[in-house]
């Protein structure tokens, strides 16, 4: 007999209190995950969190390349990913090899590799940005060239930003993000002429031009709350609109078009979530050398936001 949702949410109270864990859960997870996590947010500042907490035992809501980078900031703890193939294609976009190769042709670039990266990318990169800080970290890296991985959209909008640099753009995408199309913003505008349009720095050039804001998730969070529109026009993964109606009752949130869903953000449902608890898995494990020099990539994006 299947268990009831009321049930498995008692029996993962009692799990997390036993195992003094802590249940992080990033803004695109479905709603009753979100509902149940201790924090919410975006993938960098989750991991931020984690650090931060006292819990030594993580578990991370999300897609791998997150779970690995709280693994980074927090060596110490154990962290779990919930579902073993929550994975992120963006970040599965370039390889490694294919990082040395580039960095091989291009030995004078600096490589400034974007969060959605694996673990072994960090490490062979020499500053990491988030969607949220990439115009502030290649505007003050120290060096005129720079390998940008591995997102085109989001690279494309730090070139837009910052012309005195010289970057060569990874040609990575996400699928989710780039089903946005420019049709679908002219609708939006055309439908509701008084909302504002964010979108997020993934999606295509065409609508990063026509937007009203391009803004990471806490971006968007932030700006949902500060702006006097009372309707807004989300160009992101669904799951942040739950997020955003729940914490902004007294204004209307549409997708941009059809809601767009990422297949590997809804893994995770109680289910998976009470047995990772319950059996330990799966366990995020990385090389300590792979740790170390990912940590500096991660540290040296502080220096220059
Ligand atoms: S929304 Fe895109 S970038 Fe984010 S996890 Fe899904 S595929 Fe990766």
């Amino acid at each position: 007999m299947a268990i009831s949702k009321e049930k498995l949410k008692e029996d993962i109270g009692k799990l997390k209190a036993a195992k003094n864990a802590v249940i992080l859960a990033h803004n695109y997870q479905i709603p009753d995950i979100q509902d149940i996590a201790d924090e919410l947010g975006d993938s960098l500042g989750l991991s931020k969190i984690s650090r931060d907490r006292p819990e030594d035992f993580i578990v991370f809501c999300g897609v791998r390349f997150m779970a690995e980078t709280a693994k980074i900031l927090s060596p110490q703890k154990r962290v779990l990913l919930p579902a073993l193939n929550a994975g992120c294609p963006l970040a599965d976009a370039i390889e490694p090899q294919e990082l040395r190769e580039l960095k091989e042709k291009h030995p004078d670039a600096w490589v400034v590799s974007y969060v959605n990266t694996s673990a072994e990318v960090k490490a062979l990169s020499d500053v990491c940005c988030t969607s949220a800080n990439a115009i502030k970290v290649v505007k003050n890296v120290p060096v005129k060239k720079i390998i940008f991985t591995p997102d085109k959209n989001l690279g494309w909008w730090v070139q837009k930003n910052v012309p005195q640099k010289e970057l060569i753009i990874w040609p990575g995408g996400c699928y989710v993000h780039e089903k946005f199309m420019l049709d679908d913003l002219k609708g939006a505008r055309k439908n509701y002429p008084d909302a504002e349009i964010l979108v997020h720095p993934e999606c295509h050039k065409d609508i990063l031009k026509e937007a009203d804001y391009v803004l990471s998730t806490s971006g968007m969070v932030k700006r949902a709350k500060e702006s006097a529109a009372k309707q807004l026009i989300i160009g992101t993964e669904a799951g942040l609109i739950y997020r955003l109606k729940k914490e902004n009752p007294d204004k209307e949130f549409y997708s941009l078009g059809a809601a767009r869903i990422c297949s590997n953000m809804k893994k995770i449902t109680l289910n998976e979530l009470y047995e990772s608890l319950r059996d330990e898995v799966y366990e995020i494990k990385l090389d300590s050398d792979i740790i170390k020099k990912a940590q500096l990539a991660l540290e040296r994006m502080v220096q220059y936001v």
